[in-house]
């Protein structure tokens, strides 16, 4: 029997007891999300909780759970959205000092990535992926929607991108 992925979600969440009506909104506390600039670094937070609360963690099976840790020690985990992709994917993203633009779910301790910017010698950098080709920006490594050609990772001071375009 084949289950798709949404179908399966679903299915363990209702088991779980986490929503209880297959259908219904997750129960939230009520708080909305909101728009916040964040600055700080990836962790993945099993691993944080790891050397705090000792959790059991099982990160090459199970894969890492990234979060930024703002400058504040706080941690809000990524949604693994496409627009969060670059974190997953590109080791650079996960190596600087980032500035997040993100949509806060401040029940679940969440961000919805809407930018990812970096800070590097006191200024603020706009980070992408461009392929040379086409002339065309993305948010992630791969290959280029257009040509299929690996795109470039990019840092550019924000004010010389500005100029730039
Ligand atoms: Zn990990
Ligand atoms: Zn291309």
């Amino acid at each position: 029997m084949k289950i798709n992925r949404r179908d399966f979600a679903s299915a363990v969440l209702a088991s779980t007891g986490a929503i209880a009506v297959r259908g219904q909104e997750p129960k939230l506390s009520g708080a909305s999300p909101r728009e916040v600039v964040l600055r700080g670094r990836v962790v993945c937070v099993t691993e944080e909780l790891q050397q705090r609360y000792h959790v059991a963690a099982d990160c090459d099976r199970r894969g890492h759970l990234y979060a930024v840790k703002t400058t504040d020690g706080e941690l809000f985990a990524f949604l693994p959205t496409d627009a969060a992709a670059a974190i997953y994917l590109d080791e650079r993203c996960r190596e600087r000092e980032l500035q997040v633009t993100s949509r806060l779910f401040p029940d679940l301790g969440m961000i919805e990535v809407i930018r990812l910017q970096s800070w590097k010698q006191g200024r603020l950098h706009n980070l992408f992926y461009f392929c040379e080709v086409c002339n065309i920006r993305t948010h992630k490594p791969g290959p280029c929607d257009c040509c299929q050609d690996p795109v470039e990772f990019r840092e550019i001071a924000v004010a010389e991108d500005e100029e730039e375009r």
